[in-house]
């Protein structure tokens, strides 16, 4: 019957929303208590293998009930509807393809902060409040111009802003809709009257001896080990954000380049690093004539910062 490029294009839009659709999880939780609705969401998840079922379930099923606590509506029917389940339903169906819980929710909190987050944006990482703690135990209260290359969601940028009320920030950031979510994220934290942002690539954009302090977290993947990350990273993260090239160092040697035109005599730089890249970024910086170059390790104990100063 289906014969025409208009039933080809309407047939074609159909099996996409089935595909998406969060049906087979709607009929199985069909008169399920909550109680039984999340140990079954559990369950799947699990054999989706996502490991932190539990809390991502939590996560989820909380995410539809709020300002409820999942407790309470444990503990008294009424307090879950028939529209809830579907809610859930929708949000868990995703979970299930593997899009990030960040990406599912809309949202990760980041130090102290609550960040929207898109598919356009590396979901920020505990991992990255290392880069925020190592700057703050190098700086004072000061006034100070911040900069951070390659800003994405502009985690980094915007908790430095929150614990440093007399710094400015730019963030830069080759996407356009990277700077979208960051520019949003500003004003979701109330920091948009000392944050700006702007397009470009690393700090090319930027004037000599315009930046106090520079920190960025860029890609630093080796591009062969992108495609054996986890379906979250690997199908849902941006590339741009993840990809660091033949051995990861890309961003790296281009960025380094170019700070000693742009930080001021003294001037503090901050890198995010993958656990074996220290030794190598260290040694670039060194190269680039910069100082006091220091590697620090996250809470794992894994080498997760480079430091110093130009
Ligand atoms: N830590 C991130 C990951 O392993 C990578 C972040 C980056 O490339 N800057 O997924």
């Amino acid at each position: 019957m289906a014969t025409g490029p208009f039933d080809r294009l309407v047939d074609a839009a159909r099996s996409g929303f089935d595909a998406a659709d969060h049906k087979p999880l709607l009929e199985a939780w069909q008169g399920l208590s909550l109680a039984q609705l999340r140990a079954d969401l559990i369950e799947r998840l699990l054999a989706a293998g996502i490991d932190e079922a539990a809390d991502e379930a939590r996560f989820l099923i909380s995410h539809v009930l709020a300002p409820v606590p999942l407790a309470q509506a444990l503990a008294d029917p009424a307090l879950f509807s028939w529209q809830q389940a579907e809610a859930v339903a929708a949000l868990a169906w995703r979970r299930l393809q593997r899009v990030p819980l960040s990406q599912v929710l809309g949202s990760q909190p980041f130090w102290t902060l609550d960040l929207a987050v898109t598919p356009d944006v590396l979901t920020p990482r505990a991992d990255t409040e290392t880069l925020v703690e190592a700057v703050l135990a190098e700086t004072g209260s000061g006034a100070a111009r911040l900069v951070d290359l390659g800003t994405g969601s502009g985690a980094i940028l915007l908790a430095l802003l929150s614990e440093r009320p007399a710094w400015t920030g730019l963030g830069v950031d080759l996407s356009d809709a990277a700077l979208a979510v960051a520019t949003g994220n500003a004003v979701r934290c109330g920091l948009a009257n000392r944050a700006r942002f702007l397009r470009g690539r690393w700090g090319a954009g930027l004037a000599g001896g315009s930046v106090d302090i520079l920190v960025s977290n860029p890609p630093y993947i080796v591009s062969d080990v992108l495609a054996g990350l986890e379906p979250e990273v690997r199908d849902h993260e941006p590339a741009l954000a993840l990809d660091g090239g033949a051995d990861g160092l890309d961003a790296y040697r281009d960025i380094i380049a170019d700070l000693p035109r742009l930080l001021v005599p003294g001037g503090l730089f901050a890198f995010e690093i993958g656990h074996d890249q220290g030794e190598a970024v260290s040694a670039l910086a060194r190269e680039a004539g910069l100082v006091g170059v220091a590697v620090k390790p996250d809470l794992a104990g894994l080498d997760r910062v480079v430091i110093g100063r130009r």
